[in-house]
């Protein structure tokens, strides 16, 4: 079965094609970071506006590539949410016009399911059960995911997410948004330990985190400094900012795979695109002789391939009921606010 993967919850419009036999053939992805830099962070009704111009257009470039036409399509998963309602709108309202002219099935999928799902598209694949590391803009969570389905919270930050706090941090070292690459980038030139910087809760016994102290400490440390534009010392503020939230990321990690007695973990999300972050996991998990897995590098932040596949996994999980309900639901409306264990399928929590 051919299934479209759509994605709009925020500032990238994703489409993709997967067959459920032969895995991903195409996808897609336009980001607004440009569009929306001047305003210093996302304008909702400027996101959904784009959405708009480009949805259509990349589901076509799709379908094109690999070499399809939209009468091909078995079903559609969208993002159902969380997100800007009026971004995740667009994207909806595409899949149920596109999914009722043909008859097929629409699938609501959550973003970070999405997210918790791509490495599924990288080879090797994880097998379930396995730990959950979703690292991304607006989370930062641990989750036993048992098997398809079941999400069980383990831990999660109490303040900033990691991502938000690589944006910080590159805010205050002069970077634009997203600032993850940039600080990677920088932190390869910096010297380890040259600077001094705290790794919050990294030794409370749960598996929640913080890292609203580590930007606040970044912002003493770039204000004290005599010369924070000197290139070495900026250098060495990435380095520092990326050692202690590696550590941290890392402690909590094989504590997680401690605590739960498993031994995979998938990381997923933005920051798993993040060089030193898979390198010091790998390193962790390889030492305990575990698995680790990361979605391809360019599945980490938003797009449509990770739709497409926690759809085709939901819709495989379906009673032929529950299938056809879905065939003759020609509406829902957008969930901006919506956790994971929320979308967990009620039969299939532990
Ligand atoms: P959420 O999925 O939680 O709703 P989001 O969709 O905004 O949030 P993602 O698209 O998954 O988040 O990830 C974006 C984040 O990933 C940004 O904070 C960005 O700085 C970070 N990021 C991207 N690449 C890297 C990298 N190489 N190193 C560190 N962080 C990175
Ligand atoms: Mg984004
Ligand atoms: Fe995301």
């Amino acid at each position: 079965m051919l299934i479209l993967g759509i994605e709009s919850s925020c500032d990238e419009t994703g489409t993709a094609l997967i067959d459920s036999e032969k895995g991903l053939l195409a996808h897609r992805i336009h980001t607004q970071i440009d569009m929306h830099r001047a305003y210093g962070g996302v304008v909702p009704e400027l996101a959904s506006r784009d959405h708009i111009r480009r949805v259509l257009a990349l589901t076509d470039e799709v379908l094109e590539e690999a070499g399809k036409t939209r009468s091909d399509l078995g079903a559609i998963a969208v993002t159902e949410g969380p997100g800007l309602a009026g971004a995740l709108l667009v994207g909806i309202s595409v899949a149920h016009a596109i999914g009722y002219a043909l008859g097929i099935p629409v699938i609501g999928v959550h973003h970070l399911e999405g997210h918790l799902l791509a490495s599924l598209l990288a080879d090797p694949a994880p097998r379930f059960p396995f730990v959950a590391l979703l690292v991304s803009g607006g989370h930062t969570q641990f989750m036993r995911v048992q098997k398809f389905g079941s999400y069980e919270l383990l831990g999660e930050t109490l303040d900033d997410a990691a991502g938000e706090a690589f944006d910080k941090t590159a805010q205050l070292l002069g970077m634009c948004y997203p600032g993850g690459p940039g600080v990677s980038a920088l932190a390869e030139k910096g010297v380890s330990g040259a600077i001094e910087l705290p790794r919050p809760m990294m030794h409370s016994p749960d598996l929640n985190m913080s890292f609203s102290g580590l930007k606040t400490a970044v912002l003493n440390a770039v204000t004290k400094a005599p010369n924070p534009e000197d290139p070495q010392f900026r250098a060495n503020v990435a380095r520092a900012f990326v050692d202690a939230v590696t550590d941290v990321l890392a402690a909590k990690a094989v504590r997680a795979l401690k605590k739960t007695r498993l031994n995979s973990l998938v990381v997923a999300g933005g920051v798993s695109a993040n060089k030193q972050l898979r390198a010091r996991l790998t390193q962790e998990v390889e030492k305990r002789h575990g698995k680790i897995f990361f979605p391809p590098l360019s599945l980490c932040t938003d797009n449509g391939a990770m739709i497409a596949i926690a759809g085709l996994k939901r819709l495989q999980a379906m009673t032929p009921e529950e299938l056809d309900a879905c065939r003759k639901r020609w509406s829902f409306s957008a969930k901006p606010r919506w956790t994971l264990t929320e979308a967990a399928h009620p039969d299939q929590t532990a």
